[in-house]
């Protein structure tokens, strides 16, 4: 399972978590509000209703003139019955419930009654006043009774409710809050076992390979991130190890490669140092010897400065147009005056082929395709360098009858210090020759072709682009020169 899934879910069930809460509170906020206006209107109720209690009492004792009883209130009748009016319109105003206010119409009604009787008796005698008058009260306080009886009970439903919602809300606060330690708790313990874990085991591996283990390698584990970032590592760190394995094995061939003339050139060197008198022929050979041993040295240290100045991008070419037919038979004159121990042939068209080319840096391909086909064929076996064109293209190729190369060493021919088994037996070098000729060919927009049989020989074929194709269109017959053209 990838780490950016994962970190989703869990960032997306808190989330879900933290607005369930939210959602919760709001509704509890909610409902508080309500119950808090209930509970108010419920004890608003019962003050009115004992309120209006307290006026009727006071005005049946205010009935002095009809019953006899001193008055003490500084309040008047009228002063009473006003509020009476009063609390009866709060009372109504304050009743939301559909049976509140038919006790309210009840208490009004009864209350309504009582006055009117009041009215009526003044002018009675007053224990008949106080006959009619007694149970015309009891029945309004009694109204007003089932009034406050019905606000208390309203009360306690409105908190036994409240009391369930608290507990509820307890529930779900502690269940929210528990969910939230849980999951969090759970993502942590995740992300130390599988995120902080590999992270610390492939930060120690690198710590480890860049203090020299170079076979540590990084535990493939956790998410996919992690799991491909220990793959590179692993990967980079093989591929580390292979190009130091590949420097160490270069490294052993140069200096194996260097000791053979150098030790050919120590000899030489002591036997003209000797002092003992040397024949002219004996001399001659020894000189011949060590031309050619300087010549390979050059050769060697040339193609390894080469190699360095690529690799470091330091390699530029300077251009300029010249005939490939001029190019090629330097390169084979070269070889021919030096008394090349092969049938060295070289086949030009009779038409020049223009390119626009480092000449250097084209010979240098040149010399080493035919030093190699030299180097890797049997003695006074033909070697042909051929010069031709084919559509804007000019064809430099060099064909010998050596030892060949097979298929599967063709396929890393090119790579950088690969030098294929016979050949190792057969001749010295260091395997960078043909690596340097593809790098220049390349920088020059054209490549480089090879056709091989081991036993029978090779074919390495040069293409670069032509200068000026225009100006020299491509005939059918320049592709291959004929006999006519052939220099020896
Ligand atoms: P070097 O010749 O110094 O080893 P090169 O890069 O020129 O390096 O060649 C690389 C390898 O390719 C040689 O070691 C040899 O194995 C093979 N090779 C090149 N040219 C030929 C050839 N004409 N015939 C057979 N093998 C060849």
């Amino acid at each position: 399972m990838s780490l950016k899934r994962i970190m989703t879910a869990a960032i997306a069930m808190l989330a879900a978590l933290a607005l369930a809460g939210a959602a919760s509170l709001i509704i509890l906020t909610t409902f508080l509000h309500r119950t808090t206006e209930s509970m108010g209107s419920a004890v608003e109720g019962v003050r009115l209703a004992e309120a209006l209690q307290v006026d009727l009492l006071m005005l049946y004792r205010m009935s002095d003139s009809l019953l006899r009883i001193p008055s003490d209130s500084p309040r008047s009748a009228e002063t009473i019955e006003a509020s009476l009016r009063s609390h009866l319109a709060e009372a109504r105003r304050n009743a939301w419930s559909p049976q509140e206010q038919a006790l309210i119409t009840e208490a009004e009604r009864t209350i309504s009654g009582y006055l009117l009787s009041r009215e009526r008796v003044a002018n009675q005698p007053p224990e008949q006043a106080s006959r009619e008058l007694i149970p015309r009260l009891e029945s309004a306080l009694a109204a007003l009774d089932q009034l406050v009886t019905f606000n208390v009970n309203e009360a306690r439903v409105t908190q036994a409710r409240a009391d369930r919602w608290d507990q509820l809300a307890n529930i779900g606060g502690v269940s929210v809050a528990a969910l939230m330690v849980l999951g969090g708790g759970a993502l942590l313990w995740w992300m130390r076992r599988f995120v902080f874990r590999p992270l610390l085991d492939m930060s120690h591996a690198m710590r480890r390979f860049g203090a020299g283990r170079k076979r540590t390698r990084a535990p493939e584990s956790g998410p996919a991130e992690l799991r491909d970032m220990a793959h590179t590592f692993n990967e980079m760190a093989n591929s580390l190890a292979r190009q130091q394995e590949e420097q160490l094995t270069f490294l052993a061939g140069v200096a194996h490669d260097l000791r053979n003339p150098l030790s050919a050139l120590k000899m030489s060197a002591a036997l003209v140092t000797s002092g003992r008198p040397i024949p002219e022929e004996r001399l001659q050979k020894t000189m011949a010897l060590v031309r050619r041993q300087v010549a390979r040295l050059d050769r060697m240290v040339g193609d390894l400065l080469d190699a360095t100045r690529i690799e470091a991008g330091r390699f530029e070419l300077s251009l300029e147009e010249r005939d490939a037919r001029e190019l090629a038979a330097a390169v084979v004159e070269l070889y021919q005056a030096g008394g090349s121990s092969h049938d060295l042939r070289l086949h030009l068209p009779e038409e020049p082929v223009l390119l626009s080319a480092d000449a250097t840096r084209v010979e240098q391909v040149l010399h080493n395709l035919v030093s190699n086909a030299l180097k890797y064929s049997q003695t006074g076996s033909r070697v042909d360098v051929i010069v031709g064109r084919e559509g804007n293209e000019a064809v430099l190729s060099v064909v010998d009858r050596g030892i060949g190369i097979s298929n599967e060493e063709l396929r890393t021919l090119f790579t950088p210090f690969r030098r294929t088994g016979r050949a190792r037996e057969k001749a010295p070098g260091v395997g960078l020759g043909l690596s340097v000729a593809r790098r220049i060919v390349e920088a020059h927009g054209g490549r480089i072709e090879v056709e091989s049989r081991p036993g029978v020989g090779s074919t390495f074929r040069v293409r670069l682009p032509r200068a000026h194709p225009a100006a020299h269109p491509a005939r059918p017959e320049d592709a291959t020169p004929s006999p006519a053209d052939t220099v020896h």
